[in-house]
């Protein structure tokens, strides 16, 4: 009997997976089976080691982010790696903080995976915003402060401008938004600086440091204050800021009282 060569292409498929803040109990179902399932794991900064332990011991576990390693992995490289593994027939997931889709460049990825023709799949995670706001017991929007949320980044892309913090304030202070900004403490001078241009001095911010994990910690202040507010208390990235008037119970609150009366 002659015998064909056979050769056959497996592809694996991939899923990105939201690993929630932090807080191992904030996963899905969904996302803790994606991660048993999983022959492959790239791992992102930010996801607890907790939640890498729910993965099989046979699993290959790749560290993507700065804190795996020394200096965090280029974007290009990790998407190479992610196809490699997938056209070797592995079951990739790929574990991010928060929700995939929420910042994070989960969307680039998807784009780029599926213009090599790899099947994704994405299961949401807790995105840090919501889970750093309900951690104080605030609701994000409240009948008689709130009318909607904005989730923003306080980060833009080298060489470009960012978002029109400007624009932002005069809408969030006439349609009542509040604000959820991401990755903003470093440039949180000159955020303020732009916010206070259509929002009073006085509007409750705070910001909340490892949300959901047992080293949280938060501050109350308001608009007026923030930056110094930030550097008085050493808040730090991973950090959520918060701006709206949902936030005014937090920042009476404040461990700086005088904080408050000063705006
Ligand atoms: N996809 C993620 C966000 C990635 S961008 C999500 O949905 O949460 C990274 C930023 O998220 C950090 O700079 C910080 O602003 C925020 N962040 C992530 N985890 C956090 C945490 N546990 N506490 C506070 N902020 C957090």
């Amino acid at each position: 009997m002659k015998h064909e060569k056979v050769t056959s292409v497996t592809h694996g498929k991939c899923t990105l997976v939201g690993a929630g803040p932090g807080d191992p109990e904030l996963l899905t179902i969904k996302a803790l089976k994606a991660i048993q399932r999983a022959t492959v794991l790239f791992v992102d900064d930010l996801v607890s080691s907790e939640i890498v332990a729910f993965a099989a011991p046979a699993a290959r576990i790749v560290y993507v982010g700065k804190r795996g390693g020394c200096k965090s992995t280029p974007q290009e490289f990790i998407e190479k790696l992610m196809l490699m593994a997938v056209r070797e027939g592995e079951n990739v997931v790929r574990l991010k903080g928060g929700d995939p889709f929420i910042f994070g460049r989960g969307g680039e990825e998807v784009e780029h995976l599926q213009a090599a023709g790899v099947e994704v799949e994405v299961i949401n995670g807790i995105t840090a915003g919501l889970a750093a706001v309900t951690s104080l017991g605030v609701p994000l929007t409240h009948r008689q402060h709130a009318h909607g949320v904005v989730f923003i980044t306080g980060h833009a892309k080298p060489g470009s401008l960012g978002p029109d913090w400007q624009a932002l304030a005069a809408t969030a202070h006439s349609a009542r938004l509040t604000l959820v900004i991401y990755m903003g403490v470093s440039g949180a001078g000159h955020i303020q600086h732009e916010l206070l241009t259509g929002l009073p001095a006085r509007t409750p911010v705070a910001v909340i440091q490892n949300a959901s994990l047992p080293t949280q910690r938060h501050i109350g202040t308001t608009l007026g204050r923030l930056a110094d507010a930030i550097n008085e208390a050493g808040m730090a990235s991973p950090a959520i800021i918060v701006v709206g008037d949902v936030m005014a119970g937090v920042a009476l609150a404040a461990a700086h009282p005088e904080a408050v009366r000063a705006a």
